[in-house]
């Protein structure tokens, strides 16, 4: 591989990224598909792709190197990120793996491959670290005798086991009407079924045709103004947009007012605390503290992970928590299985509003507001940004409490300020969340001043 791909191709702990086909080359593909069939113990590998056009194209290589490396491999065609993860947990018996081709949130053009254990989480970073290693090392095994391919639809199974999580009856009762924008992703093609067997009236906007994103498919609130406004034309009582491989959620009220991805992990933290059972909850270092609100309400402790979804994953197993998930709208209901999953947080947020009995609206304006704000910093390189990182602990360890787990998250009184290098790109994050957005406005400038002198 030469160094001007290597540059841009994103390779970091949620997996691999990039253009297709200038940087995310099928020959790439396939080699990582080789070479993650020799890493894996696992005889077999499940396989499905999100809706971008490249996505069969990238699968079939994929595949190919699956074969060589002489793993059998199942193709369960266009699926969502979690399904992969749900059948490797909760579906076999036997030890399989998986992988898929999605680049998630990023733009069409994009495409890469996320990579799962026999755990049914990502590979952590060690054991993304060993593979990554044998890839630049071309230390792929050719079987002699190549695996076999063969097809399988889990998606019944899959929405099963949500169902049997949830209170699915007092959701069928309410027949509740929900706006759902899919961006022409996976949800396109089930997320009308999921939501129709829970007795739900169901419109989904932006379904067609597959693949070509009609506006930026990261369901942030600035990507969500027409989905808002078509809520309140449908009259819904909610609205939901995922992400092209379902494992984010946003939600928009009936009134049209977009709370932002935080309150989806915050509402199921509610529900699973309030109406299920109480335990630990965990969350990850940059999701919003009024999860530590409501889990202190209800008498719940709340733990925090380092930033991707295999280090929530790993704390929630390590201290056995009900619940868990990111801040960017990503639920992790351990019951349904280990991992981030848009079909889950939407069965938990109806299931809420059921047993409630109320409006989103009201439970949202129930509770207190914050405000998160998000920058960064582009620095010359990633070796420049730990060395900024460095010089900014040792100035502020006298002076402020902090925690360093995952770059430095300094915890104030009224808020906090999350400051980290990206595993991907020479940037520093910045985040700042307080009670109000005066005090989140200042916490940002004072520290992106101090990070540029
Ligand atoms: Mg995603």
């Amino acid at each position: 591989m030469n160094d001007k791909i290597k540059n841009e191709l994103q390779i970091s702990v949620a997996g691999i990224r990039g253009i297709y086909p200038e940087y995310l080359t099928s020959e790439i593909v396939f080699n990582f598909g080789i070479i993650f069939g020799s890493f894996i113990k696992a005889n077999e590998v499940f396989i499905c792709s999100d809706t971008r056009i490249s996505g069969q194209s990238l699968k079939d290589s994929a595949i190919t190197g699956l074969l060589c490396s002489g793993k059998d491999v199942i193709d369960i065609g266009i699926a969502a990120t979690p399904e992969i993860g749900y059948i490797i947990e909760k579906a076999r018996r036997e030890a399989s793996a998986g992988i898929v081709i999605t680049a998630s949130h990023n733009p069409a053009e994009y495409n890469g491959i996320k990579f799962f254990s026999e755990k049914g989480t990502f590979l952590n970073a060690e054991e993304m670290g060993r593979m990554l290693d044998m890839y630049y090392k071309r230390a792929a095994v050719v079987s002699q005798e190549p695996g076999l391919l063969s097809f399988d639809d889990y998606t019944e199974r899959y929405f099963n086991c949500i169902y049997n999580t949830v209170n699915i009856d007092a959701i069928r009762k309410k027949k509740f009407k929900v706006v759902v924008d899919v961006c022409q992703g996976v949800g396109a093609l089930k997320t009308e079924e999921f939501l129709g067997e829970m007795g739900c009236e169901v419109v989904l906007i932006n379904r067609d045709p597959l693949g070509v994103f009609s506006h930026n498919p990261e369901p942030l609130p600035e990507n969500l103004k027409e989905i808002s406004e078509r809520v309140v034309k449908e009259r819904a009582d909610i609205g939901f947009a995922q992400d092209p491989d379902c494992d984010r959620l946003a939600l928009i009220c009936e009134n049209g007012a977009i709370p932002g991805e935080e309150a989806v992990v915050v509402l199921a933290v509610r529900n699973i605390l309030e109406y299920h059972k109480k335990g630990n909850v965990v969350v990850n270092l940059s999701t919003t503290m009024l999860v530590e609100d409501v889990a202190k309400s209800l008498g719940a402790l709340v733990y925090r992970a380092k930033i991707g979804e295999v280090n929530v994953v790993e704390k929630m197993k390590e201290t056995g928590a009900v619940i868990g998930g990111e801040g960017n709208g990503g639920v992790i209901f351990p019951e349904a299985h280990y991992g981030r999953d848009s079909f889950v947080g939407m069965a938990l947020i109806l299931e809420y509003l059921a047993l409630r009995d109320t409006s989103i609206s009201v439970v949202i304006n129930e509770m207190p507001k914050y405000f998160i704000l998000k920058e960064k910093i582009t620095v010359s390189d990633k070796h420049k940004a730990g060395e900024i990182l460095n010089t900014l602990e040792k100035t502020l360890k006298e002076k402020e409490q902090m925690n360093t787990e995952d770059g430095i998250k300094i915890i104030r009184a009224d808020g906090w300020i999350h400051i980290r290098p990206s595993g991907t790109e020479p940037v520093i994050r910045v985040y700042a969340e307080a009670k109000s957005k005066d005090i989140a406005r200042q916490y940002l400038s004072e520290f992106i001043s101090l990070i540029s002198s």
